[in-house]
């Protein structure tokens, strides 16, 4: 599954204007690339994602979810296509303190409907994906920074999206941490074939051109791509 996005532009209303804060974007993320999307404050990289992730419709432009034009669906259909296909990692963990780590994961399949009791095992094999197999049973406060991402990076991985959107995963972290966060990110990108945009403005972090970083970046300013660069893999 792919991500495709057309001419899309979105506006917020501005005092008694509009900002911009899309203008006319075009993005092909076909499945198995991992594409960064860097660029300053206020430059419109988690509007990028709320837009790809089919939370916001843009004013104008197309967005493709692998073969469904979301621009064109109803809210239904946009939120089945969210619920089936695109998994969000936010820069706050967003974890719940009293619950242990599989329990965030289980968490995420109840408010999606399903049965609990059918996912322990996928919710165990993705903790053991992301090296936290021995950490199933811990709570929040008994894991560290880089942990509690993992977990948010698994729990995000629940019911198998083909979209995986992740925004600013590395802020709290430091170089080495973030680096490592990235690194995982691509590995599940190229082992589940996944669809993956990171919004970052911590480049140290990206691996460029490395099996273990980014395939591609984009630099927004103020809403627009100034610039595009696709790495060579290093192989
Ligand atoms: P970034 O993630 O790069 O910091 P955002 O996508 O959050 O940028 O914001 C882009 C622009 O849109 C900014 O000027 C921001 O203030 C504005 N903006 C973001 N969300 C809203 C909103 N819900 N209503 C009005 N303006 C918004
Ligand atoms: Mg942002």
């Amino acid at each position: 599954m792919s991500l495709k996005m057309s001419n899309a532009t979105l506006t917020y209303p501005d005092g008694r204007g509009r900002l911009t804060a899309l203008d006319n974007v075009d993005l092909d993320v076909p499945a198995g690339r991992f594409v960064a999307v860097t660029g300053p404050s206020g430059s419109g990289k988690s509007s990028l994602l709320a837009v790809a992730g089919t939370l916001i419709t843009p004013d104008s432009g197309e967005v493709v979810v692998g073969d469904v034009a979301v621009t064109g669906a109803d809210a239904k259909e946009r939120a089945r296509i969210r619920r089936e296909q695109v998994g969000f990692v936010f820069q706050q963990d967003n974890l719940i303190p009293a619950l242990t780590a599989v329990d965030q994961l289980l968490l995420a399949v109840d408010i999606r409907g399903m049965r609990r009791s059918k996912h322990r095992d996928e919710a165990m094999s993705l903790l053991d994906e992301v090296g936290l197999a021995d950490s199933a049973g811990r709570r929040p406060h008994e894991l560290s920074g880089g942990m509690r991402q993992r977990v948010n990076i698994a729990r995000a991985l629940m019911g198998g999206p083909s979209l995986l959107l992740v925004d600013e995963p590395t802020s709290a972290l430091d170089t080495e941490r973030g680096r490592a966060v990235v690194e995982l990110i691509a590995r599940l990108v190229r082992e589940r074939n996944l669809a993956a945009v990171i919004v970052s403005h911590d480049l140290a972090t990206l691996g460029p051109g490395l099996a273990s970083g980014v395939d591609e970046t984009i630099e927004l300013v103020d809403g627009a791509i100034r610039s595009r660069d696709t790495h060579e893999a290093a192989a």
